[in-house]
């Protein structure tokens, strides 16, 4: 674990947390309709924040209790548009200059 920062630098990307979680302030249903068969499915709503690995806050501060989780691979913070990502957590993440 004390390893992490170390190794992080070696590869020269220490300035910023990694953004390897995503999560959303709120969740709403989105449905679908394909052919015969109707899903339901999950979708984040509201702000969107981003987090590390092993951490109990957003990179904002807020705690990760509050918020919803969504996969990563499904929804990269980084995909969100500006307006829905959290700002201090963009610029956390070195995704937009202050
Ligand atoms: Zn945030």
């Amino acid at each position: 674990m004390a390893d992490m920062t170390s190794l992080l630098s070696e590869h020269g990307s220490a300035s910023h947390p990694a953004v390897v979680r995503t999560f959303a302030e709120d969740q709403t249903v989105q449905r679908r309709r394909s052919g015969l068969r109707r899903t339901d499915r999950l979708v984040p709503a509201g702000l969107v924040h981003a987090a590390g690995r092993d951490t109990e806050r957003a990179l904002c501060g807020l705690l990760l209790d509050s918020l919803h989780e969504f996969g990563r691979s499904r929804y990269p913070f980084e995909r969100f548009s500006q307006d829905t990502r959290c700002r201090t957590c963009d610029e956390a993440a070195g995704l937009r200059s202050a």
